[in-house]
């Protein structure tokens, strides 16, 4: 099998509300990239890329010299040509290598007429288990509603979720308020939902010392771990020592140099696998087997998806012995998918890892058309900046929180 074309589309897919973070927003949409890599023999593969947009569509294009006429099973082969180490430091194709990873994998389990997780090592669950990923949110810009910036407003969405999709373990996306704030928050979530599990992601923009003594405010919750609480090695080996739970990560070990300096002086328990920042689902799995011979523990990452990185994710959780943890994803934040028959069911809290051949979702190609019309006409968003505060930048360690008490709407193109 020869790969004969690429073909790359920008699509927007809305989502519940514009979703707040430490470094700004998710304006109300989801921008991703979806990539289709043709072939001789008729299959096409499907990949997806984080924001993009029509730079991304550029990108991409200017790899097909690099692809063209390859055999899509030369793996490694296109590891070193399109994300060579070293080379890496003037062009850092590593999500891009992602996307087309998942597409060749989608490429294989078709042509040899298995799923994707049967690649990787074969299944050792048929369902992943997920997290509800909690946001402050803004108001909806369609009609003014589901605004989330109080406890009461919190612990309400938290209850609606676990209900309607059967959650049991819940994540925090804070950073975005003062941690005192955050930390009544938090609380008022434990406190709702007892025999749950919990953990909060301020997206390591505390000073170690707040770390520390958030840490030691939560000690009596049953948290799965606190998560990037500090960035920087060193701030989380310093928070570790006077903390009692365990801390993860998705920021300050995304990859093996980091991965083995973490193993020889370790700063963080829990290595957070996301397909796309490790580039590809195969360099998830060969981190997940370090974690194992040096008993880290690993759960799967989202970094936002559509069905196509969701069945990445999916397949990836199937394959991994050590997963322990629920998996995280935004996906329950999404309105609609661009795969056909819509979005993957939840069921109990989990997904069901698809069993069809490749990757076992299809595109569908009105939804594709639909959504790309949609970025057309929207464009992309600017993921760090917050649409109330025009200008604003969070430091690192971060003093310039929101005001909770700040009830105003921004205005949001919808
Ligand atoms: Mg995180």
């Amino acid at each position: 099998m020869k790969i004969t074309d690429l073909r790359v589309t920008p699509v927007s897919v809305p989502l519940v509300g514009p979703l707040r973070h430490a470094n700004g927003c998710h304006w109300g949409r989801f921008v991703r990239t979806i990539v289709e890599v043709e072939t001789d023999e008729g299959l096409v593969g499907l990949g997806e890329m984080g924001g993009g947009g029509e730079s991304a569509v550029a990108a991409f294009e200017g790899l097909k010299p690099y692809l063209l006429g390859r055999d899509p099973a030369q793996l490694e082969e296109m590891r070193f040509l399109i994300a060579n180490p070293t080379a890496s430091l003037y062009n850092n194709r590593t999500q891009m290598l992602a996307a087309l990873e998942f597409a060749c994998l989608d490429l294989l389990g078709q042509r040899w007429g298995v799923p994707v997780c049967d690649i990787l090592g074969g299944r050792l669950r048929e369902r992943v288990a997920f997290a509800s990923y909690l946001f402050f949110r803004y108001p909806s810009p369609r009609d003014g509603a589901g605004e989330i910036r109080t406890p009461d407003d919190l612990v309400a969405d938290a209850v609606a979720l676990k209900e309607r999709y059967g959650f049991t373990s819940h994540k925090l996306k804070a950073g975005v308020f003062a941690p005192e704030y955050e930390l009544e928050c938090y609380r008022a979530l434990a406190d709702a939902l007892p025999g749950d599990s919990f953990r909060i992601d301020p997206n390591g923009v505390w000073s170690t010392e707040q770390a520390i003594w958030f840490g030691q405010q939560i000690e009596d919750i049953r948290n799965d771990y606190l998560e990037d609480p500090v960035f920087g090695l060193h701030g989380m080996r310093r928070t570790r020592e006077k903390v009692r739970m365990p801390l993860a990560t998705n920021t300050v070990v995304v990859g093996f140099e980091q991965l083995a300096a973490n193993v020889l002086d370790t700063a963080v328990d829990v290595i957070l696998l996301d397909t796309t920042f490790w580039g590809g689902v195969r360099p998830c799995i060969k981190a997940a087997g370090i974690c194992e011979t040096f008993q880290l523990g690993v759960a799967v990452h989202s970094s936002g998806e559509l069905g196509i990185q969701l069945a990445t994710m999916l397949h990836l959780g199937a394959a991994i012995p050590n997963l322990a943890f629920a998996a995280d994803a935004h996906y329950h934040q999404l309105q609609d998918d661009i795969i056909v028959g819509g979005k993957l069911p939840y069921e109990g809290g989990s997904i069901a890892v698809p069993t069809g051949t490749g990757l076992g979702v299809r595109l569908d190609r009105d939804k594709l058309g639909e959504y790309h019309e949609q970025f057309l006409r929207l464009g992309s968003y600017p993921y760090d900046q917050d649409p109330l505060r025009p200008g604003w930048s969070p430091l690192i360690p971060n003093q310039r929180w929101a005001d909770p008490l700040d009830a105003r709407t921004p205005v949001i193109p919808w």
